[in-house]
C-alpha cells in the first residue's frame, strides 16, 4: 500500500474514532480507535474458536444442567437490568459454563461472550460474590479493555489497517489471529481497578451487596498463602488494596443492597456435577 493511501486511511479511521469520542458512553474510557463492531467481531470469532476446542473448554451441557444455566442467566440479567451497562443492547452477554473443577477462573471476550468455570462456581459461597465476579467480567467488555489494549500493543498504523478491514466488513487472517490473542489476555492493574469499580456500579442498583466481589478476593487471599496462584489472578492481576477499594466504592456510591442469597447459591451448587 502506498504511503499516501495509508495516510488517508489513518485519517479516515481517526475521524471515525473522533465521532466515537463524542458518544457519551466513551467518557473516561481512554482512546480506542477501533469501532464497536471490532469488539463484536473479535468476540464472535473467539467464541467460535473456544466452542470448537472441547478438549480445552469442555462445555457443561446446557440441556442436562438447564437449571444451572437459568440461574447464572438470572444473575446476569439482574446486572444487565441495572441500567448502568453501557453496551447492554449492543453486546451479546452470553454465558457458557466450562466443566472444569480444577480451574479457578472466569473470563469475557470483547463483545460480551462470558465463560465461567465450574471451578470458580464451586469456590464462591454466595450469589452476591458470583454477581460481583460476573459484573467484573461484564465490566471488562463494557469498558472495551481488550480493544483499547490492542491499540496500545500494536500501534496506530497497524490498528488503523485492522479498523479499515472491519469497517469494510472484510475478513482476514489478521483479525482471526488477533481474536485468538485476546483469549486469556492479561489485563493491566489499571484495567482491573476499572472493572472492579464497574462491578460495584452495576451491583449498586440491585438488591446485592455492591462489594460482593470483595468476598471472592478475600477468600483468594486467605487461600493464596503457600498455594499456587489461581488462574483468575494470572489474567486479572491484583491492584493495591483491592478489597478496601470495593468497600470504599460501595460507600462512596451510597449503595444500599445487603442481600447475599447464600441459600439460593447453595441450591444451584447442589445441582452441579459432583
Ligand atoms: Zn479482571
Amino acid at each position: 500500500m502506498n504511503i499516501t493511501l495509508r495516510f488517508v486511511i489513518v485519517i479516515a479511521v481517526l475521524l471515525a474514532s473522533a465521532c466515537g469520542l463524542m458518544d457519551p458512553r466513551n467518557k473516561g474510557k481512554g482512546i480506542n480507535i477501533l469501532p464497536l463492531s471490532a469488539d463484536k467481531n473479535f468476540g464472535k470469532q473467539a467464541d467460535l474458536q473456544i466452542s470448537s476446542d472441547l478438549a480445552n473448554y469442555p462445555l457443561l451441557d446446557p440441556n442436562r444442567y438447564a437449571d444451572v444455566y437459568a440461574y447464572v442467566n438470572k444473575v446476569r440479567d439482574n446486572i444487565l437490568n441495572s441500567g448502568k451497562v453501557d453496551y447492554r443492547s449492543e453486546f451479546e452477554w452470553k454465558i457458557k459454563i466450562i466443566h472444569d473443577d480444577k480451574t479457578l477462573n472466569a473470563f469475557c471476550t470483547p463483545g460480551g461472550y462470558i465463560y465461567v468455570y465450574t471451578g470458580i462456581l464451586k469456590f464462591l459461597e454466595s450469589e452476591d460474590q458470583f454477581a460481583g465476579v460476573l459484573a467484573h467480567e461484564i465490566g471488562h467488555a463494557d469498558m472495551r479493555h481488550s480493544t483499547r489494549q490492542i491499540t496500545t500493543m500494536y500501534g496506530l498504523t497497524f490498528v488503523a489497517d485492522v479498523a479499515q478491514l472491519i469497517l469494510l466488513g472484510q475478513t482476514s487472517p489478521t483479525i482471526s489471529q488477533l481474536s485468538t490473542s485476546l483469549i486469556g489476555l492479561k489485563f493491566s492493574r489499571n484495567h482491573e481497578t476499572e472493572a472492579d469499580q464497574r462491578s460495584v456500579l452495576y451491583l449498586c442498583n440491585t438488591p446485592y451487596r455492591a462489594s460482593g466481589a470483595a468476598g471472592f478476593f478475600e477468600k483468594l487471599e486467605k487461600q493464596g498463602q503457600g498455594g499456587r496462584t489461581p488462574e483468575f489472578l494470572s489474567t486479572h492481576p491484583n491492584p493495591e488494596n483491592r478489597i478496601e477499594h470495593f468497600h470504599n466504592a460501595a460507600l462512596t456510591m451510597g449503595c444500599q443492597g445487603k442481600s447475599d442469597f447464600k441459600e439460593a447459591y447453595r441450591v444451584m451448587l447442589s445441582k452441579l456435577p459432583k
